[in-house]
C-alpha cells in the first residue's frame, strides 16, 4: 500500500498565554511506494513520532492530506486505517499469555471482519511463526526477555494483516547485540510480508542499515530524502552531513581564495570556478590519506588499531571537532610515524564537501 503525505503540517497550541505554537511537522510532502521500508531519522524533538502518529491517525494534521493508496484517510480514525503500530515499550498485557496478547486485536473485530476461533488461532500462529516465537505461546510477558517481548509486540501488530506497519523506536530498550539481531529480523519480516513500513529512530546507523530510503528531519522540516548511501555520499546541507556517519564527518572553518581551498594556512585543494569566501569544509573519516607531503597539517594525538582499519586521532585549530578521526586501512600504518608530533594528510576530493558559511547549504565544486 502506497502512503502519501501531501503538505502535512501539525501545530500544537502554545501552552502558556505568551508562548508560541509548536510546529512539530512543517509542510511534509512525500510518497512512500508500496512495500518500501522508510527510516524516519532525526534528533530528539524533530517531529518523527508526530509524523508517525499522523500516519497512524492518533493525531490529525492541522493542514494537508494523508492518502493510503488512492484513499484519503486524513479524517479516518486509526482503527479503520489498517495500521499496525509497535512502540519502544512493548505495551503487552502482563496478565495475558503470549498467545492471548497476539489474539487480542482479533477478538475485537466486529461485523463482517469477525473471525472464527480457529481462524484467529491460525492467524496468531502464523504471526508468531514470522517472528519465531511459536515455542513461547503459553508464557506471560514477565517470563520473556526484552527481545522476545518486542517480537510478541510485532506479532500482535502483524496479526491483523495491516496495510501499513509503523515502528516507533522499536529497538531502544534492547541491548546492543539484540538490537542488531532484531533489526535484521524486522528487515526480514518486512521483506517477507511486503508491508509498507515506517521505522522511526534517532540512530542513524540503525536507519541506514535497514531502510530502502531514509528521511532526515530537523525541527519539523524534512532536510533530505533518499537511499541511505546516496544521502551519505551527497548530503544537501551541513546538518545532514553531520548527522550521518560514524565516526562523524570532520568540519573545518575554511576559505576559498583565488581558486585555492584553504584550511588555516594549508591549501588543501585547488578548485575550478569557485567563488571566493568563507566556507565550512566537511571531510568524511575515510577521506584523509596520511602522506608525508600531504597538504593538511594536524597535531597527531594517537593511533588506534581496530583490526582491518586504523583510526588516526589528530587536532587542527580550524576544526569544529575537538578530535579529528580519520579511518585508514591497517596497511597504511607503516606510513605513519606514531611518535611524530604532526601528521599530514592529502584529501580525497569526493570525500570533501563545501558548505555555505551562512545558509550551510552544500556548494558544488570541481577540482582543478
Ligand atoms: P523523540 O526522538 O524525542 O521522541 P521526536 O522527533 O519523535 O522526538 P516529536 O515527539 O514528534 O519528536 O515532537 C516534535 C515536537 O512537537 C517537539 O518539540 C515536542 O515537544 C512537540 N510536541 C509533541 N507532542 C506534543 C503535544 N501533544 N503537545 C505539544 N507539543 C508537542
Amino acid at each position: 500500500m502506497k502512503v502519501v503525505l501531501q503538505n502535512v503540517t501539525k501545530k500544537f497550541p502554545a501552552s502558556g498565554k505568551k508562548g508560541e505554537d509548536v510546529v512539530a511537522v512543517n509542510d511534509f510532502t512525500f510518497e512512500i511506494p508500496d512495500g518500501e521500508l522508510i527510516g524516519l531519522l532525526g534528533p530528539s524533538g524533530c517531529g518523527k513520532s508526530t509524523t508517525l502518529s499522523l500516519i497512524c491517525g492518533l493525531q490529525k494534521p492541522t493542514s494537508g492530506k494523508i492518502l493510503f493508496g488512492e484513499d484519503d484517510v486524513t479524517e479516518t480514525p486509526p482503527e479503520h486505517r489498517g495500521v499496525g503500530l509497535v512502540f519502544q515499550n512493548y505495551a503487552l498485557y502482563p496478565h495475558l499469555t503470549v498467545l492471548q496478547n497476539i489474539l487480542f486485536p482479533l477478538e475485537n473485530l466486529k461485523g463482517k471482519n469477525k473471525l472464527s476461533k480457529d481462524e484467529m488461532k491460525k492467524r496468531a500462529y502464523a504471526a508468531a511463526s514470522l517472528v519465531q516465537i511459536e515455542g513461547l505461546m503459553e508464557r506471560r510477558p514477565s517470563e520473556l526477555s526484552g527481545g522476545q517481548q518486542q517480537r510478541v509486540a510485532i506479532a500482535r501488530a502483524l496479526v491483523k494483516m495491516p496495510r501499513v506497519l509503523l515502528l516507533d523506536e522499536p529497538l531502544s530498550n534492547l541491548d546492543a547485540r539484540l538490537r542488531l539481531q532484531t533489526r535484521e529480523e524486522i528487515r526480514r519480516i518486512q521483506k517477507e510480508t511486503g508491508i509498507t513500513t515506517v521505522f522511526v529512530t534517532h540512530d542513524q546507523e540503525e536507519a541506514m542499515s535497514i531502510s530502502d530510503r531514509i528521511v532526515v528531519m530537523k525541527d519539523g522540516v524534512v532536510q533530505q530524502i533518499g537511499k541511505p548511501q546516496d544521502v551519505y555520499d551527497d548530503p544537501k546541507n551541513l546538518f545532514v552531513a553531520k548527522f550521518l556517519g560514524t565516526p562523524p564527518i570532520s568540519v573545518f572553518e575554511g576559505e576559498v581564495k583565488n581558486g585555492a581551498l584553504c584550511i588555516g594556512k594549508d591549501v588543501v585543494l585547488k578548485l575550478k570556478n569557485a567563488k571566493d569566501g568563507k566556507v565550512y569544509v566537511g571531510v568524511r573519516p575515510e577521506g584523509f590519506i596520511p602522506e608525508k607531503n600531504g597538504a593538511l597539517h594536524c597535531k597527531l594525538k594517537g593511533v588506534e588499531v581496530m583490526g582491518r582499519d586504523i583510526s588516526i586521532l589528530s587536532e587542527n585549530e580550524a576544526s569544529q571537532n575537538p578530535v579529528i578521526r580519520s579511518i585508514v586501512s591497517a596497511d597504511s600504518k607503516r606510513d605513519i610515524d606514531v611518535s611524530a608530533e604532526t601528521v599530514a594528510f592529502s584529501l580525497k576530493p569526493h570525500k570533501v564537501f563545501l558548505f555555505d558559511h551562512e545558509s550551510e547549504e552544500r556548494i558544488a565544486f570541481d577540482v582543478l
